[in-house]
Formats: C-alpha cells, sequence, structure tokens
C-alpha cells in the first residue's frame, strides 16, 4: 500500500470511529483531497482530524465535524444546497458530490475568488460560489432543500429558516463566539420547526456585512 492510501485509510478510520458512518459520506470524503484545500504549511497535516487555518485568518473545519454535519443533513442527489461560509471550499466539494447543486457564500471574496479556482480545477460544476453577508441567505435562488452554516450564530438566522423548504433540514452551530456552542439540526415541518441538538462544536462567528479582502 502506497502512503497516500494509508493516510486514506487512517483518515476513514478515524471519521469511522467519531461516528461518520455514512457510506455515501465516507465515500465523498475519501474522493475529495483535504490536502488541495489546506495551503502552504499545514498542507502535510491535511489528513489529520483537526481544524487548520487558511486564508484571511478563517479555518477549514475538522474533517470529523464536516462529515457529521454533512451526514446530519440526509442529503438525496435532487437536492438543492445552501452552504454559507465557503472558506476552503472543502465543505462544498464534499456537498457537490451528494447534491443536486450546491450554493455556497462567503463574505471574503479572495476565499470565494480562490474556492472557485479549486472548483474549476477538481472539475466540480455544479457548486456555485458567490461573495455575500450570507446571514441573508439567496434570496433569489430560496427554497432549498438543506442548508449548512459553517460559523456560529447567536440564533439560527431568520432568512435562512424563511429559504429553507418544507420537509428541508439546516444545521447550524448556535451559541456565542469563543465560548462551545452547540451544533443544532433544525428540521422544517408542516407544523414548525423541531430543533435537535447534536454535539458541542466550535466555529469562528458569523460576521456582519463583507470581509476586508
Ligand atoms: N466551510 C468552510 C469553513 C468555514 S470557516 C470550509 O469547508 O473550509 C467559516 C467561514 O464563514 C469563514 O470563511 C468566514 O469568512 C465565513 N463567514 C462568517 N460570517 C459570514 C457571513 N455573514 N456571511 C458569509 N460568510 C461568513
Amino acid at each position: 500500500m502506497s502512503d497516500h492510501d494509508e493516510r486514506i485509510m487512517r483518515f476513514l478510520y478515524a471519521l469511522r470511529s467519531r461516528g461518520v458512518t455514512d457510506a455515501r459520506v465516507l465515500m465523498a470524503m475519501e474522493r475529495i483531497d483535504r490536502g488541495a484545500f489546506v495551503r502552504g504549511l499545514f498542507a502535510e497535516r491535511a489528513y489529520e482530524d483537526m481544524p487548520l487555518p487558511i486564508a484571511c485568518g478563517q479555518t477549514i473545519s475538522q474533517p470529523s465535524v464536516v462529515g457529521l454535519m454533512t451526514q446530519a443533513l440526509q442529503l438525496s442527489p435532487r437536492d438543492k444546497v445552501l452552504e454559507i461560509g465557503t472558506g476552503s471550499g472543502y465543505q462544498a466539494a464534499i456537498l457537490s458530490l451528494l447534491a443536486r447543486r450546491v450554493y455556497t457564500v462567503d463574505r471574503h471574496r479572495r476565499l470565494v475568488r480562490e474556492a472557485v479556482e479549486l472548483f474549476n480545477t477538481l472539475g466540480l460544476a455544479n457548486i456555485t460560489a458567490l461573495t455575500a453577508d450570507g446571514s441573508f441567505g439567496l434570496p433569489e435562488q430560496a427554497p432549498f432543500d438543506r442548508i449548512i452554516v459553517t460559523a456560529a450564530a447567536e440564533d439560527p438566522p431568520g432568512p435562512l429558516l424563511n429559504q429553507l423548504r418544507v420537509g428541508g433540514i439546516m444545521v447550524v452551530p448556535v451559541g456565542q463566539s469563543d465560548t462551545v456552542q452547540s451544533l443544532i439540526k433544525v428540521t422544517k415541518t408542516e407544523d414548525g420547526l423541531d430543533y435537535e441538538e447534536l454535539r458541542p462544536v466550535r466555529f469562528v462567528p458569523l460576521l456582519e456585512g463583507l470581509g476586508q479582502e
């Protein structure tokens, strides 16, 4: 077995042992090379289960958290998905293998530009990445079957809840920044919203407005 294969095997084993058991999610995480989304010094640690720094002072999430959030979305190949917080583009790339269409937005245009380059290089043609304040969602493309927020909000943003289809699922870390937040799964039903608390997490905060670069 090559070093590369062995690294992937250990990566998948770590994901499984942390609760990522959905076969389709694991297949997507096997196919998308996290190393491509981590630049410079930290690239060699891409297959460790830890968050890593990316440009604009942001972070690429811990792979097991990416896996658990993706799993919680219960994606079908017909789904139109909205991601708030493109960051490196890694989460969006995973989503793109499991859904029909992925819209992803970030408040930093540099991150969006770099992510778009990667999506093109990797031939991921069903992702649209945009620079915007994602707290307001993407009204022109709503409603969405699934919404994933990869920055922590104090409450699930109202516009995002409004842009979720009935029967849809939203996953969002909720809590004050710099403390432990809770990963929440919101399901929209005919009668309203069901909330399920999944696990403690720690994300960078959802900020207002656009970033400097
Ligand atoms: N999903 C990313 C990691 C996201 S880190 C990945 O796979 O790499 C959180 C991201 O949320 C950061 O890039 C930050 O710029 C972005 N962000 C924070 N507040 C935002 C907002 N209001 N609208 C859009 N993006 C936001």
